[in-house]
């Protein structure tokens, strides 16, 4: 099978899965007790913390271990809306839209090209500059791949809204794009383990130096208080590691294959069009539009020739639906499929793919 959906979950790093074996090798232990291996346990755990956090150059203490960006992004709007008004742009994961929604969040358009809309978010900070609370912009969108503007979204809320919280969803961008929480104004980034060659069920939420936030779950004080729930030791350090290792990724040679495989998809079909193309873009992702195919008989058949791909993102179990991004960015997504790439993605898979694909869409197409 040829698996070109790295950003709905990409393969498990070897670095990570030795982390996570070293981990559970010390044996059953609660890194909170007491005892040696415990302690031992907790030490792989705080060492988790220190790699990640030498990953976006934060102080270890600014690292709160979850299970996952779906959890943290939760976490982020809903300590928001308890203290305020949410904004949020119009093409965030259901993780961060869903819930922003339900708190009566208010939803920032996004161009054509699918990035933030500068003046629109400008105009509504003005308008709600004393209640806003949070605004939650993605680092880079998990359709498109298209890198939102986070340095200047950031000064505007600093300059309209000084006390308003800016939160980025990571998930995605994480290691592939520089995010600088603290810094340059993020406040709080979710990441996620799975989207960088780490386990399932594991992520982090970054807080920026003085920033906290009300915990979303609660019980037995572990993470200095900030989520309660055993730590997942064996989770986090799998996650360091594959954020050390993604961290020294040659993205560039990922980039190559991407715009491989998309110079080759424009030579065959003339009018293929690729959304959010005249962004800046994640290296890893292309979406595609081809007129007459529908994505989701397209993803199947691709399937049944052997090629893994999706229709937008698959953001609920196999759902394979109209695409929220390109309604956002005003575009028809009868035919988008989702193309996206990872470390371990070679050569020869970018060249299967492109062959299978071609035949589809000419088979699709009659
Ligand atoms: N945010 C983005 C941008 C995503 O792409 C995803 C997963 O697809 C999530 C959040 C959810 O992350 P997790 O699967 O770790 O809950």
């Amino acid at each position: 099978m040829l698996y070109l959906d790295h950003a709905a979950s990409t393969a498990l790093r070897p670095e990570a899965r030795t982390a996570f074996a070293d981990v559970l090798a010390l044996g059953p232990a609660n890194p909170t007790g007491a005892h040696a291996r415990a302690q031992a346990v907790r030490a792989a755990l705080e060492l988790a913390r220190e790699r990640l956090a030498g990953c976006l150059g934060v102080l270890p203490g600014r690292v709160v271990f979850t299970s996952g960006g779906t959890e943290s992004d939760n976490w982020a709007v809903r300590a928001g809306a308890s203290r305020g008004v949410v904004l949020y742009s119009a093409i965030e994961h259901p993780a961060v839209a869903v819930p922003a929604r339900a708190s009566g969040g208010i939803e920032i358009p996004v161009c054509r090209s699918g990035v933030v809309d500068l003046d629109a978010l400008e105009a509504v900070l003005r308008a709600h500059a004393s209640d806003a609370a949070l605004v939650s912009v993605m680092a880079a969108n998990n359709e498109t791949g298209a890198v939102q503007p986070l340095p200047e979204i950031a000064a505007l809320v600093r300059d309209i809204c000084p006390d308003c919280l800016v939160h980025t969803d990571g998930v995605q961008a994480f290691t592939k794009e520089p995010i600088d929480v603290g810094g340059s104004g993020i406040g709080a980034l979710s990441l996620s383990g799975h989207k960088i060659g780490g386990p399932v069920g594991i992520g982090a939420m970054v807080l920026g130096q003085e920033v906290e936030l009300e915990p979303l779950l609660l019980g037995g004080g572990q993470e200095r208080g900030r989520r309660a729930g055993t730590p997942d030791a064996a989770g986090a350090s799998a996650l360091a590691a594959a954020a050390v290792a993604s961290t020294h990724e040659d993205w560039a040679r990922v980039g190559f294959l991407r715009d491989r495989l998309e110079a080759g998809l424009r030579a065959e079909i003339d009018d293929l069009v690729v959304y959010g193309c005249e962004a800046p873009r994640l290296v890893t992702h292309t979406f595609i539009g081809i007129p007459q195919v529908p994505a989701d008989m397209a993803v199947i058949a691709c399937d049944r020739a052997g090629l893994a791909i999706s229709a937008g993102s698959s953001c609920s179990s196999g759902a394979q639906g109209a695409s929220g991004t390109l309604a956002a960015m005003g575009a028809d997504g009868s035919g988008a499929l989702r193309l996206s790439l990872g470390w371990s993605t070679s050569l020869d898979e970018v060249d299967r793919a492109l062959d299978i694909l071609v035949d589809v869409v000419l088979k699709l197409r009659g």
